[in-house]
């Protein structure tokens, strides 16, 4: 079989293939004109027109036409109204790789329907036995796949905003706390100050006590903001050293007064000799937030009478490894399964998004996040970190 129109029709429309010809004879010369040095920009867009005037569909099966929106009796019919002119370049390279050394050539086609449609089809072109003059072609119609691609793209984006959204809400609500403290002593300062100032003769050095006080309570307001701006911030932070003490202690602080509010106490178990990790401080932050806030919730939404929430830490050889435990009313096994699936809540104003995004953090990270049965009543989420030494390579096997 030497031609398209050989291969047997029966098999064609069995497979579904799109199969055609490109008579391309006359397009030779426009590309030899394309390669010319120092085209303007103006003259070089004409010779592309041109090709596409020139290179002609000469034949198509019905599947082929179909995609391409050619009626059968429209044949030849010149590529300028099939072919994309933003891709005018992808056919000079159909062409002379197809008729050089490559033998063939692939490419993704975004076409428009006659309805307007936008149809995205993979195009093959190959050589066939008659030369230069012509070359065979098949289409592939992945419309359907960009479109399910892009639709998971624009949810996964979505995800990740709202995620941090829902922890931002919490981290507000603490912050809010945090700086509300700093400002009413800064007032109470400022007020004792000028009644100091007031004085006949002016107590100076009063004065000069409140406005530390002051300067102090500043630094600590603007402190806690920066801290809420590096986790609003959208621009992941880079990857760096990180002591995950640190980052727990963090958190714990930060979380102080939502734990309160539901009425948890915390207890932090930390190996003393817990290896570095590298890491995006933000996101690890993020994780432990959003375990030890659905720790906490779970206990008070099941009005459990003993909150204990523990968060612990060790090492081994390649793993930090972090357990977020509570003794709130568990997670049933059939629910087990679905917890890491996105959209998955049990909570009346929950997203169900938070654990997806975090196992994809720690996943990222190199590391797992899962959650672990426990005997008796409650949870464990387990995450692990990869040590800096496995990440930098330097780790030697003792
Ligand atoms: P959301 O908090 O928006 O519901 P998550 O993905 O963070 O989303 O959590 C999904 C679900 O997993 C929760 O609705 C809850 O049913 C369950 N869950 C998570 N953590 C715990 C926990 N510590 N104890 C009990 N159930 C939990």
């Amino acid at each position: 079989m030497t031609d398209i129109a050989d291969y047997p029709a029966p098999m064609i429309e069995a497979m579904e293939l799109a199969l055609g010809r490109l008579d391309v004879r006359e397009g030779h010369a426009v590309i030899a004109k394309l390669a010319e040095p120092g085209l303007s920009g103006a003259r070089r867009e004409n010779l592309q027109r041109q090709l596409l005037t020139t290179v002609k569909l000469v034949m198509g099966n019905p599947r082929a036409l179909g995609i391409l929106g050619v009626e059968p009796q429209a044949l030849p019919v010149a590529l300028s109204g099939i072919w994309p002119f933003a891709q005018a370049d992808q056919l000079r390279c159909a062409i002379e790789d197809t008729l050089g050394t490559a033998g063939k050539f692939r490419t993704t086609l975004n076409l428009q329907a006659p309805d307007g449609r936008a149809i995205h089809a993979t195009f093959v072109a190959w050589t066939e036995a008659d030369g230069r003059d012509a070359i065979s072609f098949g289409l592939l119609d992945i419309t359907e796949q960009i479109c399910v691609q892009d639709s998971l793209l624009r949810l996964q984006a979505e995800m990740a905003h709202s995620d941090r959204l829902s922890t931002l809400g919490v981290m507000t609500a603490t912050i809010a706390h945090e700086v509300r403290q700093p400002l009413a002593a800064m007032m109470t300062s400022a007020e004792a100050g000028l009644r100091w100032l007031h004085k006949t003769p002016p107590e100076l050095r009063q004065v000069e006590d409140c406005l530390e006080t002051i300067v102090l309570g500043a630094t600590k307001a603007n402190e806690t903001v920066a801290k809420l701006r590096a986790m609003a911030s959208n621009r992941g932070q880079a990857r760096e050293v990180c002591d995950v003490k640190v980052l727990i202690e963090e958190t714990a602080g930060f979380l102080r007064q939502e734990l309160a509010s539901r009425h948890a106490t915390l207890s932090l178990d930390i190996a003393a000799d817990l290896p570095t990790v590298i890491a995006d401080g933000v996101q690890v932050r993020q994780v432990l937030t959003n375990l030890m806030v659905n720790a906490a919730q779970a206990m008070a939404d099941a009005q459990c009478w003993s909150r204990a929430l523990k968060v612990r830490a060790r090492g081994d050889e390649t793993f930090v490894i972090i357990e977020v435990e509570d003794s709130g009313p568990g997670i049933a096994s059939a629910d087990r399964e679905r917890l890491f699936d996105g959209f998955f809540t049990t909570k009346a104003t929950g997203l169900g998004l938070g654990l997806r995004i975090c196992r994809a953090i720690i996943v990222d990270h190199g590391g797992t996040l899962d959650h672990l049965s426990k005997a008796s009543a409650g949870s464990i989420f387990r995450f692990t970190l990869p040590i800096q030494d496995i990440v930098d390579g330097t780790h030697q096997e003792t």
